[in-house]
């Protein structure tokens, strides 16, 4: 019989998440049923959104359940297959959450290819996050050449991406993140035409320096103050999807201060701006050929580059949740849970 260890929820975190929050715990793997396969966790992905599952405020998605465990995106391995579909020792996207084993019904995985590309980067770049930067940028920013693109979170699989793209549609690209080695990575690494930290204390003017005509496209991932400073830079027509409001996730109620919404929908009004906001699983059915195709090009010339952060261990998943809303990862948050087969 193999066990799975498990990280579920046992209390919805008020802030920050906390070790109390969760708990570790094993679980007997059943017996596989017809068109099933048993599966053991490779990679596991690590996602802002999943902060949103923790909480049963009203959202897109359903909350994770008290004592359920903790959802997310992995690449496992097949380790015993009853399904005509997947074979043992065959690689797959699945979904089967913060464990190291699972038992999950075949057609809800999809058998990678690693001779096609690493096959961590189903969970980033040519997985759900590179989609939505490509779907959001494309569909909503709508990036025309010579037109200036602003991202924030900009180092993660979204940002990155959303930068890169912007400058293969031929933009200007202008990336936003926390410290000089992330900016420093944004020029060298992504290619971005100008590099913000949004943490140092000359952020707007810096802003202002480096969007000397102002901005077309916003691709908004963070919220909070660059989100404010961005906004005022907004150009007449300019395009602002609404992808993540990283900045406010762990907040356990809305800042306070004075309200800002009249200044920022006198804005829209006066400046004609678009914002639209977007869960990308809406364009998969219009946009998800496409992106295979072109996001797989782009990454195979090296047009699109992409940084992985790779935490080792289970265990260490709660922490290293906790970084990723803090901005202490580095690239796309990757749990490796267990070893890749030879
Ligand atoms: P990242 O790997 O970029 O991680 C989040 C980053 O947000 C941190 O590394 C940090 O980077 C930045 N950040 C955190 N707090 C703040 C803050 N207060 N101000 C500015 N930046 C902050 O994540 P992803 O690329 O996976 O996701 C980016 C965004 O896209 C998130 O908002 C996410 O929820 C959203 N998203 C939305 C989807 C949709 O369908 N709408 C689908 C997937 C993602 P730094 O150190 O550089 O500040």
């Amino acid at each position: 019989m193999t066990q799975s260890t498990q990280i579920r929820l046992v209390r919805r975190p008020v802030g920050e998440p906390t070790d109390a929050d969760l708990e570790v715990a094993t679980e007997e793997l059943p017996a596989l049923e017809e068109g099933q396969v048993s599966l053991r966790t490779v990679f596991l992905s690590l996602d802002p959104y999943m902060r949103g599952r923790m909480s049963d405020a009203e959202s897109y998605a359903a909350p994770v359940e008290l004592g359920a465990v903790m959802v997310g995106a992995t690449v496992s391995e097949v380790v015993e297959s009853r399904s005509d579909r997947r074979r043992p020792g065959d690689l797959v996207l699945a979904y089967t959450g913060w464990q190291t084993h699972a038992v999950v019904d075949a057609r809800a995985t999809r058998r990678l290819d690693p001779a096609t590309a690493p096959v961590s980067t189903a969970l980033g770049v040519l997985g759900m996050p590179g989609f939505t930067a490509y779907a959001g940028l494309l569909e909503i920013g709508r990036p025309q050449p010579g037109e200036t693109v602003v991202v924030a979170a900009a180092t993660g699989p979204v940002g990155s991406a959303v930068g890169q793209i912007a400058k293969v549609k031929g933009a200007r690209a202008v990336g936003i993140a926390g410290g000089p080695e992330k900016t420093r990575a944004l020029i060298e690494d992504f290619g971005f035409d100008a590099a913000l930290d949004h943490r140092s204390p000359t952020f707007v003017d810096d802003l202002a320096a480096a969007t000397p005509d102002g901005i077309d496209v916003y691709f908004e991932n963070v919220g909070g103050p660059v989100a404010k400073a961005v906004t005022r830079r907004l150009n007449t027509y300019a395009r602002m999807p609404v992808c993540g409001l990283v900045a406010n996730y762990n907040a356990p109620s809305a800042p306070e201060g004075p309200d800002r919404l009249p200044g920022f929908m006198s804005l829209v009004l006066t400046r004609s701006l678009t914002v639209r906001g977007f869960i990308q699983d809406e364009f998969v059915p219009t946009h998800h050929d496409a992106f295979v195709e072109e996001m797989g090009e782009w990454v195979r010339t090296g047009a699109v580059r992409y940084r992985e952060d790779v935490v080792q261990g289970l265990e260490n998943a709660p922490e290293a949740f906790r970084g990723l809303l803090a901005g202490r990862n580095f690239g796309k948050l990757l749990v490796q849970v267990g070893e890749l087969p030879a």
